[in-house]
């Protein structure tokens, strides 16, 4: 028999997760039925949507239940199978959660070919946060050369290929990043034009800079965070500018939202600009995968796009690197070691 681990949701946060909110598990392996196999992690994904599943509140997707295992896009090894389409030692990706193994009937897995660049990139520039970088620029942010845009959580699995993506089409492209060091490493590795820091001061200061950094405005603001960065930007977007509403971290454990309630000033922008403000979830846009994987694929393996990770080892260490992925402690994907990788 095999042991494995997970973790469960042991109690719904109050704010921002804390380690009581989970708990460690072992368990055996169950045996693989009819058209199901058995899978051992190698790589999990921490992702900032994994905050909202923690609540119990309405969204797109359900929540995830007291005691139940926390969600997660996972690279794994296939152990043995009793499905057609997967073999024993196929690698491949899919949604094992967090968790050392799994048995699945193989719906929502695909396999990750590992000629192309290391298996981890299947959960970042490769996978959901690549994918959803590439159809909010081009699909829903409508990017075009000659333009500006201001990518926010600029090091980030999603806005660092956003910056890159943007750049390669020859736009204008400012970053706003967590500090110093992922501000230089914006600008020196990812070719932003500029990169500001939020940390380092406040909405009016940082409004300014990319104000100076945006002599022609801002025609397409790719959102990943929300608050202070948002109240900087919505003055200087550009008129028929684009607002892709990728995610809005800064307000996912509430932190700052009660102060942040200005509508009337932002809805105002929006009408009189005439803006496009856009929300999307990656799972609407799946039918885009082909067009993404043939365009961003061979700009990994050549090394023309450039990503990092930030690798927590073990799966008992999860909930701290999520806890610190939330407060902008990670730099680059976050990942989490959790088996060899063959
Ligand atoms: P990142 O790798 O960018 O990590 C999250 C980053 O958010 C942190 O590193 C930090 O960067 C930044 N951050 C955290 N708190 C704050 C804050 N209070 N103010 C400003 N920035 C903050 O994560 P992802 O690339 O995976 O995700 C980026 C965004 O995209 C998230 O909002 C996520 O929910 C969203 N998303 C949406 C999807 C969709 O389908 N719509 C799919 C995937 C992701 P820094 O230190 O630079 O501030």
């Amino acid at each position: 028999m095999t042991k494995m681990q997970r973790i469960v949701l042991a109690s719904r946060p109050d704010g921002q997760p804390s380690p009581e909110n989970f708990r460690l598990e072992s368990s055996y392996l169950s045996e693989a039925g009819p058209g199901e196999m058995q899978v051992r992690t190698i790589w999990m994904s921490l992702d900032p949507y994994m905050r909202g599943r923690m609540d119990d509140a309405k969204s797109y997707a359900d929540p995830v239940p007291i005691d139940g295992t926390m969600e997660a896009g996972c690279v794994a090894e296939v152990m043995t199978s009793n499905n057609d389409r997967f073999a024993p030692g196929d690698i491949v990706v899919g949604p094992v959660g967090w968790a050392s193994h799994g048995v699945t009937d193989g719906v929502g897995y695909r396999k990750v070919d590992a000629s192309i660049a290391p298996i981890s990139t299947a959960l970042g520039v490769l996978g959901m946060p690549g994918m959803t970088a590439w159809v909010g620029l081009n699909d829903i942010g409508q990017a075009k050369a000659g333009e500006t845009i201001v990518v926010s959580a600029a090091t980030g699995a999603v806005g660092s290929l956003v910056g890159q993506l943007a750049k390669a089409k020859n736009m204008r492209v400012i970053g706003v990043a967590g500090g110093a060091e992922k501000c230089a490493y914006a600008v020196e590795e990812l070719g932003y034009d500029v990169c500001l820091d939020h940390r380092a001061g406040d909405v009016k200061e940082l409004r300014a800079q990319m104000a100076e950094a945006a002599p022609k405005g801002v025609d397409v603001y790719y959102e990943n965070v929300g608050g202070k960065t948002l109240e900087a930007v919505l003055p200087l977007m550009n008129t028929f500018g684009r607002i892709p509403v990728c995610g809005m971290i800064a307000w996912y454990s509430g932190q700052g939202v009660a102060e942040a309630m200005r509508l009337p000033a932002a809805w105002r922008a929006i009408l009189t600009k005439r803006l496009r403000v856009q929300g999307f979830i990656i799972f609407d846009h799946y039918d885009r995968v082909g067009a993404f994987a043939s365009e961003v694929a061979p700009m990994v393996a050549s090394g023309r796009i450039r990503y990092r990770e930030s690798v927590t080892e073990g799966l008992e260490n999860a909930p701290e690197a999520f806890m610190n992925l939330l407060k902008g402690g990670n730099f680059g994907k976050q990942l989490v070691r959790v088996g060899d990788d063959p």
